[in-house]
């Protein structure tokens, strides 16, 4: 006897998309030691955590040395002031009742859409957009739902829904009978939305067919067109097919910090083997209280802190920061005449490549000739293939000198 591994694992293909770019940019660089290289590809924010956050997250640090004030294990689910805050201003002025047990806060939604999937049944068919955040997939492929990755990068087992220019990035309802559905709108890596009827349309598919539909709308904070839900629950129905997912880490700059929610509501039902309805909020309580012990209190409070008067107007000001960069990005793309897509409800631009270019030949292209570094969207799907992501994490002045030195460029 010996100690077997999950072979399922084995079916992973190897993440090469950012080692990859990690290395084309350092042979570049050693090539050319003098360039000023502009890094446009990086999905994680730049501005740090705002003053009042801080102070926030420092008293609560100090709480912690004090015996009268320390706090040990808090609840798994989270603090009810955090989740108060939350159902307070991010679902009431949307018309959306939640209560706090329908709230769980947790360290990140790269965690939690990741391990959401293991409440399901393996024999569950699932459908992903096409191109995707890559974490949806390869938690499927690790808990044994798919087989084999092809020759185009797609893993039998699993239906892909292209979203690509020919079809505004609204992906077409599944032609066969599917079970869970990621969506992900604002979208990475493509930018793009939804609006209420087409969102609507899949709740419609949910209901009709049983199915469920896993939201993640960790950019909704990007939102700034009027018919762009930012929750799913703004559609009437969705609490009974929808799980949503959001993050502090984006909106609130917290990739380094953690913190992030996951609503189940209590009216959204799963089935088990004999068809009786069963409460997946239950199950996903089950689950977080064995395995997950809960966010640090600091964290939860610096969260919580999001939503003070001060702390919304920081946070305001450093979103509208990004879209000012992102709106320079989209002008001067299609000022050149680049088809350009996303950014306006999202940090993320979504870059048609220009010449018949693939993804990869478009970021050499790039690096080369202006030394700004690119996402090649093959890497997160193959209906990527074609396109280039940039992204509006930057300085102003960074965002300013690349759009210069592309639009210097001649096509
Ligand atoms: C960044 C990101 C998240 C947030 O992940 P955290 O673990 O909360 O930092 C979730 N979904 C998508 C699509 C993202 O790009």
């Amino acid at each position: 006897m010996s100690v077997k591994i999950n072979e399922n694992y084995l079916l992973l293909e190897n993440s090469y998309l950012f080692i990859e770019i990690a290395r084309r940019v350092e042979e570049f660089q050693e090539k050319n030691p003098n360039s000023d290289i502009i890094r446009m590809g990086i999905g994680d924010v730049t501005k740090p955590l705002t003053s009042t956050v801080i102070k926030a997250f420092k008293n609560a640090v100090d709480e912690m040395g004090d015996e009268k004030t320390f706090m040990g294990y808090g609840p798994e689910q989270g603090y009810s002031f955090l989740a108060e805050a939350i159902i307070k201003n991010d679902f009431e002025p949307l018309g959306i009742d939640l209560s706090v047990d329908e709230v769980f806060i947790s360290d990140g939604s790269k965690c939690d859409t990741g391990n959401i999937q293991e409440i399901f049944g393996l024999d569950n068919k699932v459908a992903v957009t096409d191109p995707v955040y890559p974490v949806y997939v390869d938690t499927n492929v690790m808990a044994g739902r798919t087989g084999n990755i092809n020759d185009k990068g797609m893993y039998e087992g699993l239906i892909y829904l292209p979203c690509t220019k020919e079809n505004d990035f609204v992906p077409e309802l599944p032609k066969e009978n599917v079970d869970i559905i990621y969506l992900c709108f604002p979208n990475n890596p493509t930018g793009t939305t939804l609006t209420k009827d087409q969102l609507a349309k899949f709740i419609d598919y949910a209901k009709e067919n049983n199915a469920l539909i896993l939201f993640d709308a960790a950019y909704e904070r990007f939102i700034t067109e009027n018919n762009v839900p930012h929750s799913i629950y703004e559609i009437e129905g969705a609490k009974e097919v929808a799980i949503e997912f959001r993050s502090f880490s984006k909106t609130a700059g917290f990739t380094g910090a953690r913190c992030a929610y996951t609503i189940v509501p209590k009216e959204l039902k799963a089935f088990d083997s004999e068809n009786n309805p069963q409460s997946v909020n239950k199950l996903w309580n089950r689950r977080q209280t064995t395995k997950f012990n809960g966010v640090s209190y600091p964290v939860q409070r610096a969260a919580e802190a999001t939503y003070s008067k001060d702390g919304k107007r920081e946070l305001e000001e450093n979103i509208d920061y990004y879209m000012k960069n992102a709106k320079i990005i989209r002008e001067s793309l299609s000022k050149i005449g680049l088809d350009v897509y996303g950014g306006i409800n999202s940090p993320y631009i979504w870059v048609k490549t220009p010449k018949n270019m693939d993804s990869w030949e478009f970021f050499d292209f790039l690096l080369n000739e202006t030394n700004v570094v690119g996402t090649p969207g093959a890497g997160f799907g193959p209906s990527g293939e074609g396109y280039l992501r940039l992204t509006a994490f930057n300085t102003l002045e960074n965002t300013k000198k690349a759009m210069k030195r592309i639009s210097d460029l001649s096509f």
